[in-house]
């Protein structure tokens, strides 16, 4: 790729609505065969910015036509009666993937409660189980916000085999799995986190850039390799109070080749993902029943 001024945008709404539109049919093709798609998503305590999670996850569900469950309980729901619920979805045959919203009030141990959700429906994917299939290779469910990323990659036809990918932040929902899944497509992968002693070293060299931080400008342009693809995973709110990611998106625009915005960039793609894990659940259980 030779150097560019104006970096082409890779559009996380338009790829989400294609990959929804796709979900769909497959959802319409089960449903043909006796078997509809479910996703339950569990929400203890009222978390404002939870409760807009949850609403958009069900939302989404309901318009690609999958049918979702949201079990809303009081912050004072105990731990014993949070995995008395999730085991009881575990044993729901309706129900193919199932969603604690994280953060869950601090009397209950977060870990215990993914850990008790069954692997095979795991669609957040945040069990040990699929955190360990993702590292030696083998199916299970991929994180919902990397695997968005790599279908970001995908959709513009780039070729990880040799490149050498930089993803800054070593979350275990963002940042390993992202450097497990480049790594899977034979990337070089290099890893920075808060104790990186010289960021902008490391990412001048990288034709891939994945910032994962949550703190604005920790990309800017003098640290981007001319044509290189910025994937920009962060979340934050800029002095006007407007959504921004973690990439100086003005300044990294006139020097990569590639870009995703924020708004609309990776998060869209976030609850596709657990559409597409959701509906990869329900087809492995249609295959285990034989119906298909
Ligand atoms: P996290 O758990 O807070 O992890 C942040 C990572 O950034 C840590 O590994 C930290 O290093 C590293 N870091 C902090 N300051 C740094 C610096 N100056 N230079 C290099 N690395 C630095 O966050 P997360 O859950 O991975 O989320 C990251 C961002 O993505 C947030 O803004 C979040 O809101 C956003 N997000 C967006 C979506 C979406 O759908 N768009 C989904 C998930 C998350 P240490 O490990 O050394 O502390």
């Amino acid at each position: 790729m030779t150097a560019s001024t104006t970096a082409q945008i890779i559009d996380g709404n338009a790829l989400a609505a294609q990959l929804r539109a796709d979900v769909a049919r497959r959802t319409d093709a089960l449903k043909a065969r006796g078997l509809t798609p479910g996703l339950a998503v569990v929400l203890v305590g009222d978390n404002p910015a939870s409760q807009v999670y949850v609403r958009n996850k069900v939302k989404a569900c309901s318009d690609a036509g999958l049918h979702s469950v949201l079990e809303k309980y009081d912050a004072s729901m105990t731990e014993a009666e949070l995995l008395a619920r999730v085991e009881a979805l575990n044993n729901d045959p309706s129900i193919h993937g199932i969603l604690v919203q994280l953060p869950l009030p601090a009397h209950i141990d977060a870990n215990k409660v993914i850990e008790s959700i069954a692997p095979t429906k795991d669609v957040d994917g945040f069990h040990i189980a699929s955190a360990g299939a993702l590292m030696v290779g083998q199916p299970g469910f991929w994180p919902c916000t990397p695997y968005g990323c790599m279908k970001m990659l995908e959709s513009i036809g780039y070729d990880l085999r040799g490149k050498h990918a930089v993803v800054i932040g070593r979350s275990n929902i963002v940042g390993k799995p992202m450097a497990m899944m480049l790594l899977q497509k034979s990337a070089t992968v290099t890893m920075c986190h808060s104790a990186t002693s010289d960021l902008k070293a490391m990412t001048l060299q990288a034709d891939v850039i994945v910032a994962a931080v949550g703190k604005r400008n920790v990309l800017t342009a003098d640290m981007v390799k001319p044509g290189a693809v910025v994937i920009d995973v962060g979340m934050n709110r800029n002095d006007e109070g407007k959504l921004c990611g973690d990439v100086d998106y003005a300044g990294v625009s006139q020097v990569a080749g590639y870009i995703t915005p924020v708004p609309g960039g990776v998060g869209p793609m976030t609850i596709t993902m657990l559409l597409v894990n959701t509906m990869e659940s329900a087809e492995r259980d249609a295959a285990a029943r034989g119906l298909v």
